[in-house]
């Protein structure tokens, strides 16, 4: 399918979301590798890179006095502290996108989430669910990214953010990559319903 194929008079906005550790990153990469078309947000952060992550690809790495200013200005569609860091999605590149008529994904937490409801009504809220409790625990200890206190603080997170499931749209169960990838990739080739698009 050509890129062109993907425009859409009422391009939509999706939001990805989902506990620490359920495979978001990897559903992305996939997507990244298989279906060029899907543009994806780089949200900023004032989190360290992880060694893996590459600055302005996986996110843009702010020092907090930054972020705050760009917060301040009005620079991010949505912003929200998780754990102990910022995380926000920038404005701009999301509404040019949305305005040259492609769709556009990005990830936020319950909270960006959230927001993004509020602010933009037509845009769909997906979220990304574990197979169960412990396939989560046990993918958010084995990635080996976080020390024991900073999962300890993901976990107590993931619980709220899976009690707010019913708010989301659309619920994707990763048992595989590839699985969820390609129902994902679904909802996102899906026309938006006339009575959504404004
Ligand atoms: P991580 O540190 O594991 O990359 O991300 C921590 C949490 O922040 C995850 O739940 C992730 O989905 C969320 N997150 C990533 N980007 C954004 C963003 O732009 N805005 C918000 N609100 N949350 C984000």
């Amino acid at each position: 399918m050509s890129f062109d194929e993907h425009r859409h008079s009422a391009a939509r906005l999706t939001v990805l979301s989902g506990p620490s550790g359920v495979g978001k990153g990897s559903v992305k990469a996939l997507i990244r590798e298989r279906y060029p078309w899907v543009w994806f947000s780089v949200s900023a952060t004032t989190r360290s890179p992880r060694p893996d992550e590459i600055p302005g690809f996986h996110y843009h790495y702010y020092d907090r006095a930054h972020f705050e200013k760009l917060a301040g200005d009005g620079q991010f569609l949505e912003w929200a502290q998780y754990a102990n860091n910022l995380y926000g999605t920038p404005r701009g590149p999301v509404e040019e996108r949305l305005a040259a008529g492609y769709p556009a994904v990005m990830e936020a937490d319950l909270q960006g989430a959230r927001q993004v409801r509020k602010a933009m009504p037509t845009a769909q809220l997906v979220f990304l669910a574990p197979p169960s409790w412990d396939e989560l625990v046990r993918r958010l200890k084995g990635r080996g990214t976080e020390d024991p206190e900073t999962i300890k603080r993901r976990l107590a997170l993931a619980e709220e953010e899976l009690a707010a499931e019913a708010e989301f749209d659309h619920t994707i169960v990763n048992h595989s990559v590839e699985q969820a990838t390609e129902e994902l990739v679904s909802l996102l080739s899906s026309p938006v319903e006339s009575s959504a698009a404004c």
